[in-house]
C-alpha cells in the first residue's frame, strides 16, 4: 500500500516524502480513506503509531479540495490535551501543508494571548488548541469556530483524564452542528465511548493498539498484602510455584536492589537490572536470565523497556506502577507461544489508587486473593506512595515522551499535569 494509492494530493505526496515517510501506518491506511470520503472516525491509536498524519493528512486535502477566498475562517479545529501535543501536532499540521495554500495556527496556555490572536485575526484554516486558551479566545470574541468543517479530538481518553469533559462540551457548542469528527483515543472506557456517541455521527472504527487487546488474554490476579510481608509473599510464590523464569517490576532502583539481596538469600538466584547498572552488568543479568542460571530478574520500567527479554510465564509485580500504561507494558512482557501467561500483582493499601486506575485503564476488575499469613496490614493509610527516585524524576510525562508509556495516570499526576498543561 501507498500513500498514493490512499487517494492523497500530489502536495501533500510531496511533503510526506519530504519527511521519508515510504509507506502508511496501519492506522494511516485505516483511517485515511475514510476520513477522505467525508465520514465521522473513531480510532483507537497512541502515540507513536503515526496518527497525527493519520488525521492531518486527510484533512488538508479535504480542505485545499476546496478553498475559501479571501478571508479565512477556521474550518478544521485540532483539539489537543496539553501545550506540548498541541505544539507537536502544530508541527505536524505545517510540515504536511507545506506546499498547499492554507494557513495554520496553535494556541494554549501558559503564553501571552497577544500573538495567538493576531494570528488568528489574519486568517487561519487550520487551528491547533488546548481547551482551556480556546475558550477564553471564543469568550474575547477573538476567534470564532462557526464555520468549522472538521473538528478532530485528539487523545480523548487523556483530556477526560484532566477533566476537560465539560470545555469540549462548550467547544462543541460553538460549532455548527453539521461538521466532519474525527475522535482519537488511546483507550475505550465507558466514558470514552459514552463522549464519542455524543460527538460522533456513525463513526467508521478503526483500530491500532494491539496491547490493548492482549490484556485481555494474560491472566491476571492481585494479592492484597502488608507492604512489610511483599517480600515474604513472593519468596513463597516463587519457591512453592516452582517457578523458573520469573521477571519482577520495581518502582525503584533501590527497592530492586534490596528485593534482589533478600531473593538470593533465601536461596533464589536473582539479577537487577536498572539505570544506576552498566551496560555490563546488565547485559550479564539479562543472558544468565536467559540461559536459566538466573531465576529472578528484578526490573524497572525505564531498564526493561527496549530489552530483549523473551515472553515469559510469570511476571510480577512487586509493586504497581503509579503510570497506569506501565502495567500494560509490563504484563505483556508475559505469555508463551499462543499460550497466556501470568501476571501478578502485590498491593499494599498505599497502591490502591493506582490499582484503581489500571483497572479503568484497561477496563477491568482483576481477581483479588489474599494468602494465609500475608494478609493486607487493615491500619495502614490508603495514602498513595510517594513517587520513587529512578522513574518519576527522570521521566516528565508531557506528550512528546509518551510513544512507550502514556495515557493513564494516577490521579496525582493527572491533577499536577493538569495544572501543568491546562491551556
Ligand atoms: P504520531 O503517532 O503521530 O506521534 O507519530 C509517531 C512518529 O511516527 C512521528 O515521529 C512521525 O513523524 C512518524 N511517522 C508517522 N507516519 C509515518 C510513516 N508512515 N512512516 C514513517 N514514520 C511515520
Amino acid at each position: 500500500m501507498s500513500f498514493k494509492s490512499l487517494g492523497l494530493s500530489e502536495p501533500l505526496l510531496r511533503a510526506i516524502s519530504k519527511k521519508g515517510y515510504e509507506i502508511p501506518s496501519p492506522i494511516q491506511a485505516k483511517a485515511i480513506p475514510p476520513v477522505l470520503e467525508g465520514k465521522d472516525v473513531l480510532a483507537s491509536a497512541q502515540t507513536g503509531t503515526g496518527k497525527t498524519a493519520g488525521f492531518t493528512l486527510p484533512l488538508l486535502h479535504l480542505l485545499s479540495e476546496n478553498p475559501k477566498e479571501k478571508y479565512r475562517p477556521i474550518r478544521a479545529l485540532i483539539l489537543t490535551p496539553t501545550r506540548e501535543l498541541a505544539a507537536q501536532v502544530y508541527a505536524n499540521v505545517k510540515e504536511y501543508s507545506e506546499f498547499l495554500n492554507l494557513r495554520s495556527t496553535v494556541v494554549f496556555g501558559g503564553v501571552n494571548q497577544k500573538p495567538q490572536a493576531a494570528k488568528i485575526r489574519q486568517g487561519v484554516d487550520i487551528l491547533v488548541a488546548t481547551p482551556g486558551r480556546l475558550i477564553d479566545l471564543e469568550n474575547q470574541g477573538l476567534l470564532s469556530l462557526k464555520r468549522v468543517e472538521i473538528f478532530v479530538l485528539d487523545e480523548a481518553d487523556r483530556m477526560l483524564d484532566m477533566g476537560f469533559l465539560r470545555d469540549i462540551e462548550r467547544v462543541m457548542k460553538l460549532m455548527p452542528d453539521k461538521r466532519q469528527n474525527l475522535m482519537f483515543s488511546a483507550t475505550f472506557s465507558k466514558d470514552i465511548k459514552k463522549l464519542a456517541y455524543t460527538i460522533l455521527n456513525n463513526p467508521v472504527q478503526v483500530e491500532a493498539t494491539p496491547e490493548n487487546t492482549a490484556v485481555e488474554i494474560i491472566e491476571q490476579k492481585v494479592y492484597r498484602v502488608a507492604k512489610g510481608k511483599k517480600t515474604g509473599l513472593i519468596i513463597k510464590l516463587i519457591s512453592e510455584g516452582n517457578w523458573k523464569q520469573v521477571l519482577v517490576f520495581n518502582r525503584t532502583k533501590h527497592g530492586a536492589n534490596k528485593l534482589c539481596k533478600n531473593m538470593i538469600s533465601a536461596g533464589i538466584s536473582a539479577a537487577a537490572i536498572h539505570g544506576n547498572k552498566s551496560q555490563g552488568a546488565r547485559t550479564k543479568a539479562l543472558a544468565g536470565f536467559k540461559n536459566g542460571s538466573v531465576r529472578v530478574l528484578v526490573a524497572t520500567d525505564i531498564a526493561a523497556r527496549g530489552l530483549d527479554i523473551p515472553l515469559l510465564p510469570h511476571v510480577i509485580n512487586f509493586e504497581l506502577p503509579n503510570i497506569s500504561e506501565d502495567y500494560v507494558h509490563r504484563i505483556g512482557r508475559t505469555g508463551r507461544a499462543g499460550a497466556s501467561g501470568e501476571a501478578i500483582s502485590l498491593v499494599s493499601a498505599d497502591e490502591t489508587s493506582f490499582l484503581r486506575d489500571i483497572e479503568k485503564l484497561i477496563d477491568m476488575k482483576i481477581d483479588v486473593e489474599v494468602v494465609e499469613g500475608f494478609e493486607p496490614d487493615p491500619n495502614a493509610s490508603r495514602e498513595p506512595i510517594k513517587q520513587g527516585q529512578g522513574r518519576s524524576q527522570t521521566r516528565s510525562r508531557n506528550s512528546s515522551q509518551r510513544n512507550s508509556g502514556n495515557s493513564k495516570n494516577s490521579n496525582r499526576n493527572q491533577s499536577r499535569r493538569r495544572s501543568d498543561n491546562r491551556g
